[in-house]
């Protein structure tokens, strides 16, 4: 499913406009797409069945929350660019939010939003990708579908966190973001490590004095405890890690701010 397509003219259009019926095509794979129309989902563009693009098996949550992103985005002064494909490079940025800083430089962040498992090696690649595309930074939202468990996790209670996470957590060192569509809000889940008693064992020695062996504590790799807080849609720029020029937090709105 998408949201944008292109029209005959070879236009952008967005799904959710008052539009004809068509024809229009996928901007990724150029075939065609239909336009889609109904009550409960948000107004989309569908691949026929069986189509193999990667832009096919996305999720009415995933739509919904670019939908929500660029609003929110677009509320808070930034340009925001919903599904930016770049063929050469083969990427397909989920949303671009884009703003000119105090020096004049027009600055742009993609936004990944994740509804499903992905590999570290490929947000890895993605990463790499979007420098060299010329994105200052590539920030991580999880659907708070793909991170229930965050999500929905009670305060000391052990979870099992998915390996990307992981990766987003020590890669950016700002917890783990997560977006919930419907409730068109934006979390920051905070993750810390457990730490597990090691088993102690006395050992003697041959004139029967104990030499006190222990076994030492150790800390589970995918284990954590989290605290989430709200955050909200601004970007929010930090010091650049691992050759970023930003690290990107989403923070909330200043109490008070009309923006
Ligand atoms: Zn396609």
């Amino acid at each position: 499913m998408l949201l944008i397509a292109a029209n005959t003219a070879g236009a952008r259009t967005l799904a959710t406009r008052d539009l004809q019926n068509g024809p229009y095509t996928c901007p990724q794979c150029s075939t065609d797409v239909v336009l889609k129309r109904g009550r409960k989902v948000t107004a989309h563009f569908a691949h026929t069945p069986g189509s193999a693009c990667q832009a096919a098996g996305e999720s009415t949550r995933h739509l919904l929350a670019k939908q929500v992103l660029a609003e929110e985005f677009t509320r808070l002064g930034y340009q925001a660019h919903i599904e930016v494909v770049h063929h050469a490079a083969g990427r397909r940025v989920d949303v671009v939010a884009a703003r000119t800083d105090e020096h004049g430089r027009q600055r742009r962040v993609a936004v990944e939003i994740q509804d499903s498992a992905i590999q570290v090696d490929t947000a890895k690649k993605r990463v790499v990708l979007d420098r060299r595309l010329g994105y200052d930074a590539t920030v991580w939202l999880f659907t708070t579908y793909r991170a229930a468990a965050l999500f929905h996790a009670k305060p000391d209670a052990e979870v099992r966190v998915p390996n990307e996470m992981l990766w987003a957590d020590h890669r950016y060192g700002h917890g783990v973001h997560l977006i919930d569509p419907d409730g068109r809000a934006v979390w920051r889940a905070e993750l810390s490590e457990v730490y597990r008693e090691g088993e102690s064992r006395e050992w003697y020695d041959e004139d029967g004095d104990p030499t006190g062996v222990d076994y030492p504590g150790y800390v589970p790799k995918t284990i954590r405890t989290v605290q989430l807080h709200q955050a909200g849609f601004r970007l929010t720029s930090a010091p650049g890690l691992f050759g970023d020029a930003w690290s990107i937090v989403f923070a909330a709105e200043p109490e008070g701010s009309t923006s």
